[in-house]
């Protein structure tokens, strides 16, 4: 059968001043319950676009998408927004990075966790109460009982975060998507959130979708791994195996781009050079293919004119052959 959550040849569309802008184009990936997918990508590489595709949150007058989302046998693309409007909060929620935006100022912490879960489940105003507290409580936030009485701004930084923690699994989400959700946090704080989103999967059994730029993010928390590049999946794996013996060039980037805690704090950083491409002008072939340093062990110009495809499973969307793959990243990349 099918899997939990299935997404197949997704193409998200934003028409802008300056014309089209191809977010994300032609993803497929899947994800069991249980399970957390880490989405690794710089900014603009489609990533929360495809988080909020799965939710339904474009605006439809802009944006074009095109490709099959099932979730749990629910077809989510095309779908109408009264059935997107009961999926959301009830089987899937989302956390976003900043806490901020997405809790009110004007309500206590209580009533932005109470309210949704009255709405989605006709709780009682005091059952639906009771619920909030109890899982601030799982969140960690001390106090419950009280603190579900304060507004956001009595919060500190990482114990909001927490609060929209609560507000996203109050209604029990069998899917839960995290953008960026320890971004904006001290490294300290993040280490915990990321520790307690683990917990809670645990408990709850819920699938995560973890979105992040930030590779050492995924690295102690998901199962599966997507690198995302120019709105395309560039490599594909288990964690363990994208950690290990990473295949795709920009890949490497990432890696050898990534702060590595014991080793000297003043050792150079290697970071990918250049820019990512503006998605209303893709470059052809690889879209990698500007900033990569490889397209002459491919030889030609086939980086230039040739898409590398990436199929299901594990593997890699890049025209090296697979022992140059494996050669390059352990004579030139690891031993740095
Ligand atoms: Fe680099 Fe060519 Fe591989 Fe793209 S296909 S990542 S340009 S070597
Ligand atoms: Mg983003």
């Amino acid at each position: 059968g099918r899997a939990f959550l299935s997404v197949r040849d997704l193409y998200v569309r934003f028409s802008t001043e300056d014309g089209i802008v191809k977010a994300v184009d032609g993803l497929s990936f899947d994800l069991e319950r249980g399970r957390t997918l880490g989405i690794v990508g710089e900014s603009g590489s489609g990533k929360s676009v495809t988080g909020l595709s799965v939710l339904g949150l474009h605006d439809p007058t802009h944006t074009e998408t095109r490709g099959e989302i099932l979730l749990d046998g629910q077809e989510m693309t095309g779908a109408g927004e009264k059935t997107l409007e009961k999926l959301r909060g009830n089987k899937v929620a989302m956390i976003f990075q900043d806490s901020l935006t997405a809790l009110s100022p004007y309500y206590t912490i209580g009533r932005q966790i109470s309210e949704p879960y009255r709405k989605h489940t006709g709780a009682s105003r005091k059952a639906a109460w009771a619920r909030a507290v109890e899982l601030l409580g799982r969140v960690g936030i001390p106090q419950p009982k009280l603190r579900a009485h304060d507004y956001p701004h009595q919060f500190s930084g990482g114990m909001r975060q927490r609060a929209m923690i609560a507000m996203a699994l109050v209604c029990d989400p069998e899917l839960l998507i995290a953008d960026e959700p320890t971004t904006a946090l001290d490294v300290t704080v993040q280490a915990q959130i990321l520790d307690l989103l683990g917990d809670l999967q645990q408990e709850f059994g819920s699938a995560i979708i973890l979105i992040t730029h930030d590779l050492g993010v995924v690295a102690n928390t998901a199962d599966e791994l997507l690198v995302m590049y120019a709105g395309r999946a560039v490599e594909r794996g288990t964690v363990r195996e994208v950690l290990r013996a990473p295949q795709h060039p920009y890949t490497w980037g990432l890696l050898t781009s990534m702060p590595r805690l014991e080793s000297d704090v003043s050792e150079a950083l290697t970071p990918i050079p250049g820019a990512p491409p503006s998605l209303l002008a893709t470059p052809t072939g690889c879209p990698f293919h500007p900033r990569c340093g490889y397209p002459a062990e491919v030889g030609g110009t086939r980086c230039e004119d040739e898409r590398p495809l990436i199929g299901p499973g594990r593997g890699s969307a890049c025209h090296l052959s697979a022992g140059q793959k494996r050669s390059v990243f352990t004579e030139q990349i690891k031993p740095r």
